[in-house]
């Protein structure tokens, strides 16, 4: 952590001793620190069963047990599983971009926890859990990898070990707005590689990619390709939200 990154947290955490918590969509003053007021509460949607087993998209009624959506039957993805706390929508927007983009980190211990719930059985398998990494050039602006800070929550509720640096990006792949799926997987095949320092550990394991939105999924599958190459038994996904689109 940089000195000024260091300051701002102690500063925060020094104001949070002293001022009333507030909500994370509103800025009210509420109970407890991390939390949504009534008001916002209402607006968030939360995602739990009926899902697709397999990618965890909500289903709109309950069809059975260990049913998979028509977009995993159609295509297989490379992860196992998928999980997500929030639908991505115009209300979870509004928490996830000051995230992504400002500096509203002192977040990531709520996210950490919304999402122990959702993907609670990914993180109680969980061997080793990894964010989806940033390229140093947009590490460089943005100043921290919101991945890695939601990674670090949610390993809190799992006996998985953070591998902060497990994935690297191998190249530059540009921003992935705008792109369709097709394209977006062309973008990012082959963008990540294993960080050499993880080669051994990462055989026979079962790992935790951590990441703030699963949109079309073209990232993490990459991530899951570079992982299997290196010998990882099983590859689960857990994000803040997801992208849901109308079946
Ligand atoms: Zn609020
Ligand atoms: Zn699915």
């Amino acid at each position: 952590m940089r000195l000024g990154d260091w300051c701002t947290t102690a500063g925060r955490q020094l104001l949070d001793s002293v001022l009333p918590p507030l909500c994370l969509g509103c800025n009210e003053i509420v109970g407890e620190p991390g939390a949504l007021c009534a008001t916002c509460w209402p607006g968030f949607s939360f995602i739990s069963s009926p899902q697709c087993t397999r990618c965890g998209a909500p289903f709109a009624e309950a069809i059975g047990a260990g049913v998979q959506c028509g977009a995993c039957l159609r295509r297989p993805p490379r992860f196992r599983r998928a999980r997500a706390a929030l639908v991505y929508d115009d209300t979870s927007k509004q928490l996830v971009l000051p995230f992504k983009h400002g500096d509203r980190t002192d977040m990531a211990r709520a996210c950490g926890r919304w999402m122990a719930r959702a993907g609670g059985a990914l993180l109680a398998e969980a061997e080793l859990i990894a964010p989806v990494p940033l390229h140093w050039r947009r590490l460089f602006t943005r100043r921290y990898n919101q991945a890695l800070l939601l990674a670090r929550a949610a390993a809190r509720s799992s006996p998985g070990r953070l591998a902060p640096d497990l994935l690297r990006r191998a190249r530059w792949t540009g921003s992935q707005a705008g792109l369709r799926a097709e394209e977006r997987r062309e973008n990012v095949r082959r963008a990540f590689d294993l960080h050499p320092r993880w080669v051994d550990a990462v055989r026979n394991r079962t790992v935790l990619l951590v990441d703030d939105v699963l949109t079309t999924g073209a990232t993490v599958e990459a991530c899951a390709l570079a992982l299997q190459r290196g010998g990882a038994r099983h590859v689960d996904v857990l994000t803040l939200a997801r992208v849901v689109r109308a079946a």
